[in-house]
């Protein structure tokens, strides 16, 4: 049973930013930070299955491909890496890459790598606030400069760079040529509306990650069976006795927890382990209210038989 404020680590980057604000605080003495991973706040906890962070880019990324969990694990590692993205800002020309515009063979890869011409085979797309984007292990991807993403990831570090515009770092030729699908990505999932609270932003057989727009003061059940991320967007939440602002992360496993927005709502990006959206995940108060409700009317004169009270477990499931 686990609730807390997850903890920030900050990864520099040479891509990265030198101001992360409204994001966080940290990073203002001139080395560009990349990324802020949210973990565990105890760093002996068991290591979890997924990994949220904050990316800020400042410069283009490498062009890179990860493995899925059969090549990972052919070469000795735990498991692949599918992530997911959502743009949480993005400058007016900012763009992603995802998959190629056209399908090459195993060997026209490895020359395009080679004669660096690979940024022209990829396929570019602006992005804007609020975009998400799901990046299947085995996609070549990138993303541009002028973005800050929230990314939700199988907990991997399994990247393999294919071309970093000369900055100098390694290329993994050989490994990026095994592990990717080098042409169009699959089509993309369209968001998915559960209620007026809950979108399904992106979902992998890895992670359902969902936006969620709560408004002012409403109170909402968390049932997190199992793993659960939030990351506060816009307006403070508090998580039972924890008050939690933009930019930071809750952690929830094993636990259920009463969520309150604040008096300007909440906006917040949750992912979870799950094959697909999970009902109780959130659930309304004020919908349970209700169905207490209905179950307390009196009879009807003459009448013997009372309404059944329905388990809490049937009516969140
Ligand atoms: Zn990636």
């Amino acid at each position: 049973m686990t609730l807390e404020l997850a903890s920030e680590r900050v990864v520099p980057k040479p891509w990265g930013k030198t101001d992360l604000r409204p994001w966080s605080e940290l990073g203002r003495d001139g080395a560009p930070i990349g990324e802020l991973w949210f973990e565990r706040a105890d760093p002996s906890a068991p290591e979890p299955s997924l990994l949220l962070k904050l990316l800020f880019t400042d410069e283009a990324l490498s062009i890179q491909v990860h493995p899925n969990d059969a090549f990972a694990q052919q070469i000795g590692l735990p498991h692949g890496k599918t992530e997911a993205w959502y743009i949480l800002s993005a400058d007016p020309e900012a763009k992603l890459a995802l998959g190629l515009k056209h399908k090459l063979t195993a060997s026209q890869l490895r020359t395009a790598i080679g004669n660096g011409s690979l940024p022209d085979l990829v396929h570019w797309q602006q992005v804007q606030t609020g975009d998400a984007v799901l990046v299947a292990a085995g996609t070549i991807h990138a993303i541009g400069a002028g973005l800050v993403i929230a990314e939700i990831q199988q907990h991997s570090d399994a990247t393999f760079r294919l071309f970093d515009y000369g900055r100098g770092r390694e290329l993994h030729v050989d490994s990026a040529v095994g592990a990717a699908t080098p042409g169009p990505p699959l089509p993309h999932a369209v968001a998915q509306r559960l209620n007026h609270a809950r979108l399904v932003v992106a979902r992998s057989p890895y992670f359902v990650f969902e936006q969620i727009d709560l408004p002012s003061d409403s109170c909402w059940e968390i049932d997190a069976s199992s793993e659960t991320w939030i990351l506060l967007l816009d307006g403070n939440a508090s998580f039972n006795l924890l008050t939690v602002r933009p930019g930071q992360a809750v952690y929830v496993e094993k636990q259920q927890a009463h969520l309150r927005a604040g008096p300007s709502g909440t906006k917040a990006l949750m992912a979870y382990v799950a094959i697909e959206p999970h009902h109780a995940r959130l659930v309304g108060r004020k919908a349970e209210q209700l169905d207490t409700m209905t179950v307390r009317i009196p009879p009807t004169p003459g009448a013997t038989r009372t309404a059944p009270r329905r388990s809490r477990a049937s009516r969140r499931s």
